[in-house]
């Protein structure tokens, strides 16, 4: 964590301002610039935690700061302490309590025994750029606040970075969803988390979700999510080139001579655009290249010098692999379509259950054309299963899309992710 302080700006601002707005010491715009008013927001923050108030967000502050982006507290239990006097104070509900402290039974608690407290607000912010740092901080939050969910590594980027899976559920059916193959679709990996945290949310409390009862669909399927599929890519959309990134020189010459990673950068970290390099129909993405004028590494559309030639590749044709995904969902975002076919080898059924997907959605289905029909995740998976797969493109507009499309995404696709797990 760098120190903050006035005139500072990034992802790493923006998460704080967020968080502020949030406990409702800031009221600016979450915009990633830390100007007057951020500033006098963490003066009112340290004040009220006894910190120096400078205005400076530096070690102590953070500490701070991190808890509440984590979403929880650790406390120690006292004597006359009970769950329904701790929850009150905490201001959280006694139900999602309780969950995060499944091995103490509420009317024998160990006095000096330290517990997890969950705060009454959300870990999952749906109004900031989604790095791969919060992705890490929100899934220390959600294992500690819902420790039923399993969380785990499929693998790992070029540059090292987790490739995270998070599973819902203990049934047989097993579905898999993932998000962000490509890096300017990183709003995916925000949709995919909120979905856990509200589908968490909701069994905790014993509510339904869409009209769904989660407690159900947890028994029923297991929904196996890999939220952020190019972790790498993502952060040199949202947070630029690192100078300590080892490829640094080839990035900026595979960009065309551009240091701006924002507005065009699809691939991964050695240009590889991870959705053309399945191996499926691999040769004829590679051929279609020249078409597009691609020559080498780059931005978008650069199949690799063979197929599953890149770690992340790799990662998820081994998980699909060992496991037994009777559906899959790869999360793209252009254009509202949902695409359900690979060279006529999806199942009958994956049409009439395409047909639905569309109808919740309203997105429109498909049959993809050009180089974007070849080598894709959604196309392995058909090839090599004859099982539904889908590659759902959500949003409007040119990418990436802005996070205010977010509601509008999540509204269109909850139902999308609840009924493909049932179905
Ligand atoms: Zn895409």
């Amino acid at each position: 964590m760098r120190i903050l302080r006035i005139g500072m700006s990034g992802t790493d601002v923006m998460e704080i301002q967020s968080l502020l707005k949030k406990m409702g010491y800031y009221t600016g715009a979450i915009d990633g610039i830390f100007g007057s008013q951020m500033q006098s927001a963490v003066i009112n923050f340290q004040r009220e935690f006894g910190l120096v108030p400078d205005g400076v967000i530096g070690a102590n502050t953070y500490r701070i700061l991190e808890r509440y982006l984590l979403g929880y507290d650790l406390y120690t239990l006292h004597k006359g302490d009970t769950f329904s006097n701790i929850a009150k104070r905490y201001y959280t509900n006694l139900p999602l309590l309780m969950a995060a402290n499944p091995d103490l039974s509420a009317n024998n608690l160990p006095i000096g025994k330290q517990i997890v407290v969950p705060y009454g607000m959300d870990v999952v912010d749906t109004n900031i750029s989604y790095t791969y740092d919060i992705l890490e901080r929100d899934l220390l939050g959600l294992k500690a606040r819902y420790p039923f969910l399993e969380i785990g590594v499929a693998g790992s980027s070029v540059l090292g970075k987790n490739l995270y899976y998070i599973k819902l559920g203990s049934g047989p059916n097993q579905v898999f969803y993932n998000g962000s193959h490509h890096a300017l679709e990183w709003i995916t990996s925000p949709l995919l988390m909120k979905f856990i945290e509200n589908f968490s949310k909701a069994y905790t409390l014993g509510q339904n979700i869409g009209g769904y009862n989660p407690r159900q669909i947890w028994n029923q399927s297991s929904i196996y999510i890999i939220p952020m599929v190019n972790p790498d890519g993502v952060d040199l959309v949202l947070n630029g080139l690192n100078p300590t990134n080892p490829y640094y020189k080839d990035l900026i010459r595979w960009n065309k001579g551009s240091t701006d990673f924002s507005t065009d950068w699809q691939a991964n970290n050695r240009g590889v655009d991870l959705n053309h390099n399945y191996n499926a129909a691999w040769q004829q993405s590679k051929d279609a290249e020249a078409t597009y004028g691609i020559t080498g590494p780059g931005p978008t559309r650069y199949s690799g010098p063979a197929p599953e030639s890149e770690p992340e590749t790799k990662a998820i044709v081994n998980f699909t692999r060992n496991h037994n995904f009777r559906l899959v969902l790869a999360y793209h975002t252009q254009g509202q379509v949902i695409y359900w076919d690979f060279m006529n080898m999806a199942p009958p059924e994956a049409k009439i259950i395409g047909e639905t997907l569309a109808r919740i959605s309203g997105y429109s289905l498909d049959v993809s054309t050009g180089i974007a029909s070849y080598a894709g995740y959604k196309d392995w998976f058909i090839q090599e299963y004859r099982r539904p797969g889908y590659t759902i493109e959500a949003g409007l507009g040119k990418n990436p899309l802005p996070i205010s499309q977010f509601d509008t995404i999540y509204a269109q696709n909850l139902g999308v992710l609840l009924y493909a797990a049932t179905v």
